[in-house]
């Protein structure tokens, strides 16, 4: 593992200096096709792998990013640099055999990387070069990972039979990308989608099989929009924004109350006004919803539209509302396909678990939908390690011997699957 274990540390660096957030991961997509290309493998990117862009940035933030950073390729980067991030590696072996789909996510979280002396990022040099993008939730480890199982893949091609699809993921935060990639239709023909993630609930050095619990969610964005006046003069012919937005965000942390599961709602901006002596005519909010099922997110879903139009209504303002990202729960798995790979990382001498719970949302549940749908089988790992700090925490760090541990479980489970 040495030589290989550095190289795909050296990769993880790579990319976490140059962190880019969700739809806006341009250099990322275009550094991982360089590698994809260099490895032999024919590579999809740009419309051809996207269906619906849901919670995109607004295009002065798309234009502002792309010209801070180098888009040097030979070949055509357009439609990446208009949003359509990611790429999809085929290998195929033109032999008998499964299509095996693996799913990397690509894209860092919007938060400043610490500049904390005692960071390891900054004492070794590999600290985000991006402002106010930084990869705290351990996705350049994602990334490195599937280049790492590519190179590997294409190296061993005259050995392996069926056909091999490398998703790269963009926009796993806040739940948007995977919803665009499956609307491509390039995972109806998958046999099994493989997928997982470092850190999470997973002790230190536990490969959690076949993960559970992933909550339903969906992201909404909510425009208020009333009326300004001098508030000293004529405040009456106002309409006040801010009091709607106010009432709703208030209302909102009344109603998750469910006898039927868990559920979540979280108003996680509000922005309003303009200036001290005017009336606010305009509000912003983001919100999230989660539940347990789909039954509970959609009623809880309902009920929030309810109080934004009733809050609406209370002030005489108008309102919007814009699905910002969303994804489905996902509760069980398959039985003996989780326990057949369990069984093959406990020979390796791995600490496996099966079934333990994410308790949080991911949308690679719309792709494990997608392929169980159509009669596929999907599993979800997760890489236990030593965190320096929570996921999405500007320290955010993670014990790079994971990536071999995590490396090691893709190639046994993807050989087993043959
Ligand atoms: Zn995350
Ligand atoms: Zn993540």
């Amino acid at each position: 593992m040495g030589n290989k274990y550095e190289k795909i540390v050296a990769l993880r660096r790579e990319f976490h200096r140059c962190a880019e957030t969700g739809w806006l991961e341009f250099e990322t997509t275009i550094k991982i096709i360089k590698y994809l290309m260099s490895f032999g493998y024919e590579v999809k990117y740009g419309k051809e792998i996207h269906g619906e862009r849901i919670g995109l940035p607004d295009n002065d933030i798309i234009e502002k990013h792309r010209d801070t950073i180098s888009t040097d390729a030979d070949f055509d980067v357009s439609e990446i640099l208009d949003g359509y991030t990611g790429a999809v590696a085929i290998l195929d072996t033109h032999r008998d055999g499964p299509v095996i789909a693996l799913r990397f996510d690509i894209d860092a979280n919007g938060i400043e990387e610490s500049n904390d002396k005692d960071h390891r990022a900054n004492m070794e040099g590999f600290a985000s070069k991006n402002p106010n993008a930084m990869h705290a939730c351990g996705h350049d480890g994602h990334i490195a990972l599937g280049l790492a199982v590519a190179e590997q893949l294409a190296k061993e091609k005259h050995h392996l039979s069926g056909k091999y699809m490398l998703i790269f993921q963009p926009a796993e935060e806040g739940v948007r990308g995977a919803k665009s990639i499956v609307e491509s239709g390039i995972l109806r023909d998958a046999d099994y989608l493989v997928s997982g993630h470092i850190g999470l609930g997973a002790e230190e050095n536990e490969v959690v099989c076949g993960t559970i619990g992933f909550l339903a969610t969906s992201k909404l964005d909510i425009y208020f929009e009333g009326k300004p006046a001098h508030a000293g003069a004529n405040p009456e012919i106002g309409k006040n924004a801010l009091l709607a937005a106010s009432i709703c965000a208030l209302n909102l942390h009344t109603l998750t109350q469910f006898g039927s599961g868990m559920s979540r709602l979280n108003v996680g901006i509000l922005k309003a006004g303009t200036a001290r002596n005017i009336v606010p005519h305009k509000a912003f909010m983001e919100i999230e919803t989660r539940g347990e099922n789909e039954d509970i997110n959609r009623l809880l879903l309902q009920k929030v539209h309810h109080v934004i139009e009733g809050s609406a209504k209370s002030f005489d303002v108008k309102y919007r509302v814009v699905e910002a990202g969303g994804a489905p729960a996902y509760n069980s798995y398959p039985e003996d396909f989780i326990d057949g790979l369990a069984e093959i990382l406990k020979k390796k001498g791995m600490k496996v678990t099966i079934g333990k719970s994410l308790g949080a949302s991911e949308d690679i549940t719309y792709m494990m939908n997608e392929v169980e749908k159509n009669g596929g089988k999907s599993v979800y790992l997760m890489f236990g390690t030593k965190l320096a700090a929570p996921h999405h925490n500007n320290r955010f760090d993670f014990d790079e011997s994971v990536l071999s541990l995590a490396y090691e479980a893709y190639l046994e489970i993807i050989r087993s699957l043959l």
